[in-house]
């Protein structure tokens, strides 16, 4: 018995993690959808059906198992429809297995399971602190299987041993299950986060170069094979040095993220903006012709132009940038070389004049 109770354990710590693995990135990226609940709901109910599987008989008709977890982690972790719809589909299940006087004790035991769990997790609400929930609710499980369990067996002799063993098989379980969830949940937070952080500017929130060198690759190898368009930008601002000179270095970060916000406005859904370091921008524009691309650089000069940076102190700074153009097919044939091709137009803008956009 205590084998097969440790393997509701084994299921119970399994299928977790095979739950958070496929679904639990998507749904935090995804949040609130009734497709959501009905996949949580379902992957509860299966988890139920799994642990009924695999429980043991105390007599040929009563089942013991770990089936409450599935309800326990879905109203503590997601939401009280999923937890519903699993009970709902744990009981179904339940007469799957066989149809008698357990499986009916079953429909009482679920429901009053899962009608324990969200009083607790009411009365519970405000308590930080994940392992009291944990405890209580595994102890309030205990208590009803085993109320059950007693009424169905009867002979209170027999139960006592059961008794004992379900007790800290399931104590065991129902913690660590809780533990476990609440473990993968905060390292796929961390994981994505980090993820995102790697890819932005600190400063500007603009994505950073290292995610530049990925987008533009990605973007240079589709347009060679869909034949499309393909143009970028880069943008350098002019004589910055002499705004951090002058106003100091604060002022000059002020500069860099109201232009980040400035460019990300102009260009909106036609682009995306990277800032490459520095003072340097630069703007990848995918399905996009040399002649649109143009419309909108010097459309991007132009809001610089006449935008006000009005510092803290209420000081009214003018800021110019100067452009770089490069375009697929037109300006050049070759992807490889369309970053030193607009770099080489940027440099062009700088040395005739500044504020203006050279292909
Ligand atoms: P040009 O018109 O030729 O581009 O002149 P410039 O002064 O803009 O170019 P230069 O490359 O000489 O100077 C860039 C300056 O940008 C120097 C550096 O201190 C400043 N800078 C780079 N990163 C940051 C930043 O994150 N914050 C601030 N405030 N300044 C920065
Ligand atoms: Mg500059
Ligand atoms: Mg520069």
């Amino acid at each position: 018995m205590l084998a097969d109770l440790f393997v509701n354990i084994c299921i119970v710590v399994a299928l977790i993690f095979l739950y958070m693995k496929l679904r639990w990135k998507k749904a935090y990226e995804q949040g609130y959808s009734v497709k959501g609940v009905l996949i949580d709901g379902f992957s509860g109910g299966f988890m139920g059906y799994i642990l009924m599987y695999f429980s043991i008989n105390v007599t040929n008709e009563t089942l013991l198992d770990l089936r409450y977890v599935p309800i326990m982690l879905l109203v503590l972790f997601i939401g009280k429809t999923p937890a519903f719809i699993s009970s709902v589909l744990i009981i179904f299940s339940r007469f799957l297995i066989g149809v008698n006087r357990s499986a009916l004790y079953a429909v009482v035991m679920i429901s009053l399971l899962f009608i324990g769990y969200t009083i607790l997790e009411r009365l519970l609400k405000n308590r930080k602190d994940l392992k009291t929930k944990a405890v209580y609710m595994t102890l309030f499980s205990n208590a009803v299987v085993t109320y059950f369990l007693v009424i169905l067996v009867g002979e209170f002799r027999l139960v006592g041993t059961i008794f004992m063993m379900y007790w800290v098989i399931s104590t065991i379980g129902g913690i660590s299950a809780v533990f476990l969830v609440d473990y993968i949940k905060k390292s796929e937070y961390l994981f994505s986060q980090y993820e995102t952080e790697s890819s932005k500017d600190f400063l500007t929130g603009l994505y950073n170069v290292r995610h530049f060198d990925k987008v533009w690759e990605r973007n240079a190898e589709t347009v060679k094979k869909k034949q499309g368009t393909l143009a970028l930008l880069m943008l350098d601002i002019d004589h910055f040095k002499i705004i951090n000179d002058n106003h100091g270095h604060a002022v000059g970060d002020f500069v860099l993220i109201e232009l980040s916000s400035l460019m990300e406005q102009t260009i909106a859904d036609k682009g995306t903006v990277f800032r490459k370091g520095g003072e340097e921008f630069a703007v990848i524009l995918p399905d996009c012709d040399k002649a649109k691309a143009l419309k909108l650089a010097e459309q991007l000069r132009f809001n610089v132009d006449y935008h006000e940076f009005i510092t803290a102190t209420g000081e009214q700074l003018k800021v110019t940038v100067s452009i770089g153009l490069a375009s697929y097919p037109e300006t050049t044939h070759e992807t490889r070389t369309m970053v030193e091709k607009a770099d080489l137009a940027l440099y062009l803008s700088k040395s005739s004049g500044r504020n203006q956009v050279s292909v």
